[in-house]
């Protein structure tokens, strides 16, 4: 049953209300029944530090450590929109942060891989997708630069940190037919979110939704320790 946590509630009708504001920008209409059931039944609250919860359904980024933060909901619910998720495919996501991306994307395919570069940020996420019981992720420590060759090819991928370029490792693991959102842009600088087509003959089509503001995608070794 849906919860009638009103703080859910505002939280839903915001990002009904900006994604309303931006359907001329992005060209996304009402965003997929799927994907805003999957927005209420996740728990936000259960992905912020304890003592930031009370505005865990406030529609901003909050921080998470490690110089992190978990993307505003509006964000979240449209990056997951394009990607019009199927409930028989698999999906990479880089960048777990707090794991509330990784947990929307769980509720709306069958198997999500992500990659975590800083290892405090990626196991904390995993002990919170046991706690929910959400058991169809996969999570790893590793530097997503180099996406995750073992199980790919993938039929949409996901990140969540801005990268000067499109990876060539991802757009390598994506599989014909098959798309990948990204913010694309300098850290601190201009950033856009692209959607990226793959054509079944395995051609690139890459098209500017938003200007966004992300936490640089770092290339370099993991902080493992
Ligand atoms: N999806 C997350 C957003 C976290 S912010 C959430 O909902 O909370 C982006 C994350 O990308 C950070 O946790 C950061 O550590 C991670 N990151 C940065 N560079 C990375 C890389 N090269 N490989 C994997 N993760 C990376």
């Amino acid at each position: 049953m849906t919860s009638p946590d009103p703080k859910l509630q505002r939280m839903i009708a915001t990002i009904e209300s900006e994604q309303a504001a931006t359907r001329h920008l992005t060209g996304r209409g009402p965003f997929a029944e799927r994907v805003m059931a999957a927005m209420r039944e996740v728990p936000r609250d259960r992905f912020v530090p304890e003592e930031l919860r009370f505005s865990a359904y406030a529609n901003g980024p909050l921080p998470i450590g490690h110089g992190q933060t978990i993307s505003q909901p509006y964000i979240v619910a449209l990056m997951t929109d394009l990607l019009e998720p199927k409930p028989d495919q698999r999906v990479l996501e880089v960048g777990t942060g707090s794991g509330y991306q990784t947990a929307i994307l769980s509720r709306l395919y069958r198997q999500v891989y992500s990659v975590e570069l800083i290892s405090e940020l990626g196991e904390a996420a995993a002990a919170r997708f046991r706690e929910l019981g959400y058991d169809n992720i996969e999570t790893r420590i590793g530097n997503g630069y180099r996406g995750w060759p073992e199980h790919a090819p993938y039929d949409a991928i996901m990140v969540t940190a801005a990268a000067p370029f499109i990876p060539e490792a991802l757009e390598q693991q994506l599989r014909p037919g098959g798309r990948m959102v990204i913010p694309v842009g300098q850290p601190h600088g201009p950033q856009q979110l692209m959607r990226l087509d793959k054509t079944p003959e395995g051609d690139t089509r890459r098209t500017p939704i938003l200007q966004v503001a992300f936490v640089p995608l770092v290339d370099r070794a993991t902080t493992e320790t």
